[in-house]
């Protein structure tokens, strides 16, 4: 019998899981840890709330998650509760996927005022998670400034531009939802330090912004590359550029129709944050592009920012003992492997990239790896007392071990207490998860 522990009960966690379990059949017992009481991670607290299409892929982790071999671990904290050189003395692998939970750091003067937020913090508060649950930001200025051209600034500018009614299917939490009710929010300008043939979004969710109700993309024609250039862009990104020069062909007087306009400021690099106390402008130089990178020009611009939410990508949380690449924010790794018997999988070994199916042939890499070692010899000859030895631990620290059955209690408390066409009303605090099963 094999022993592994994942860390980690995210995509690349149960995409892990379940390339374990084609590999070995009968032969392993999977154990997925979660500091949270609830499993999933980024497609509950990431993904956003109306991409429930996207979130609907928990079902396949779910059938991984019943079957008899696998096994969720919750509200237990690797790091704190137990070490990680704990669990690898149980378990004969040990596979950190634990994504990329930090903001990478903006690192400009000003970046302490109050409302500016790092994407995890905002889409985290957005979509419940515990840490970031009493977030609170101000929505009561008019502008909002989303730093990056990713997806995230996507979502996060997405969000903030809609009604009431086109959220209420969501299941965006209910202080989010209030609190966005109550938005005066009606300029949202996307800073991008480069230029339309640069941007990160992907076609199907900046098409998005073409069909919102209250709001609509400003795109200054004058940004845009030659037509003709187009043609050397890969497909995807050709077909986000074509978006974005229909954007800038809409009529004025089409786009003044819609109260909110999601504004793409595009070779403007945020240089500082002002404000007294609470953020009210950022400084913008102007940039050129020299073979790709953007370099400024000298020519600084100041915005109104009522609020700031920067989503200039994530970094992954160091633990203690496990090489980490500093300059990359994710462990140090060769292929997934750390050290003989610990692998990273996911956004925790490649950084913030790709889509969540991106992580499904992460998972079963990391597990060929695995089966690799296995067979030379690699990982000792077995013997390691996996769950049970992990049983005897939590019992000895008084850890309240949360199960997927009692996952699936919680899941039905959050559907009971939904709003009218939402499909959950997520807990935001661990202790409501766990009053929920008493
Ligand atoms: P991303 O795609 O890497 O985009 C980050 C953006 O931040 C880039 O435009 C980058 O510009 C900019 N940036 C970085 N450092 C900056 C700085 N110091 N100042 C100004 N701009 C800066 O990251 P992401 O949006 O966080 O997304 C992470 C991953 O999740 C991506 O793979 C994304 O596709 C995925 N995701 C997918 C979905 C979906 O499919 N619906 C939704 C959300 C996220 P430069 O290019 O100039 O560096």
């Amino acid at each position: 019998m094999r022993h592994i522990a994942i860390i980690g009960s995210g995509p690349a966690g149960y995409y892990t899981a379940e390339a374990a379990q084609k590999a070995f059949g009968d032969d392993v017992r999977v154990d997925i840890f979660d500091l949270l009481p609830v499993p999933y991670g980024l497609i509950r607290t990431g993904v956003a709330p109306d991409h429930q299409s996207i979130k609907g892929v928990s079902r396949r982790y779910e059938k991984t998650a019943l079957t008899d071999n696998v096994r969720f671990v919750g509200n237990v904290a690797v790091g704190r509760d137990v070490e990680v050189a704990e669990i690898q003395s149980l378990y004969d692998a040990v596979v950190l996927a634990t994504g990329a939970p930090s903001d990478r750091e903006l690192g400009l003067p000003g970046a302490e005022l109050s409302n500016v937020f790092g994407s995890a913090a905002f889409v985290g508060w957005y979509n419940g998670h515990p840490q970031f649950a009493q977030l609170n930001p101000d929505l009561s200025g008019t502008t909002a400034v989303v730093i990056g051209m990713g997806n995230v600034a996507l979502d996060v500018a997405r969000i903030l531009a809609k009604t009431p009614e086109e959220l209420a299917g969501s299941d965006i939490v209910a202080h989010a939802y209030q609190a966005l009710e109550a938005s005066r929010i009606e300029r949202v300008i996307i800073l991008g330090r480069r230029g339309p043939h640069q941007i990160m979004m992907t076609p199907k969710e900046l098409g998005e912004l073409a069909h919102l109700e209250r709001a609509a993309p400003h795109v200054d024609a004058r940004d845009l590359p030659d037509a003709g250039e187009d043609a050397m862009l890969e497909p995807g990104l050709r077909k986000s550029v074509t978006l974005i020069r229909e954007f800038a062909a809409t009529p004025e007087h089409i786009r003044a129709e819609k109260r909110v306009a999601i504004e793409f400021a595009f070779f403007a690099q945020p240089v500082a944050l002002l404000g007294d106390g609470k953020v009210e402008a950022i400084e913008v130089e102007r940039t050129v592009l020299e073979r790709g990178r953007a370099v400024g020009t000298g020519e600084v611009e100041r915005l109104r920012a009522d609020m700031v939410v920067s989503c200039i990508g994530y970094r992954t949380h160091p633990i203690p003992g496990v090489p980490f690449d500093e300059r990359e924010g994710r462990f140090a790794n060769d292929a997934g492997r750390i050290l003989p018997g610990l692998y990273c999988v996911g956004w925790a070994r490649r950084g913030p990239s790709g889509t969540i199916g991106t992580n499904k042939p992460d998972g079963f890499a990391v597990v060929d790896a695995i089966a690799e070692d296995v067979a030379a010899g690699r990982l000792g000859n077995g013997g390691k007392q996996g769950r049970a030895g992990f049983d005897a631990l939590a019992a000895e620290r008084g850890l309240d071990v949360v199960t997927f059955k009692d996952w699936k209690r919680i899941e039905e408390a959050e559907e009971r207490a939904a709003r009218e066409g939402s499909p959950r009303e997520k807990f935001v605090d661990i202790e409501a998860m766990i009053r929920a099963l008493t």
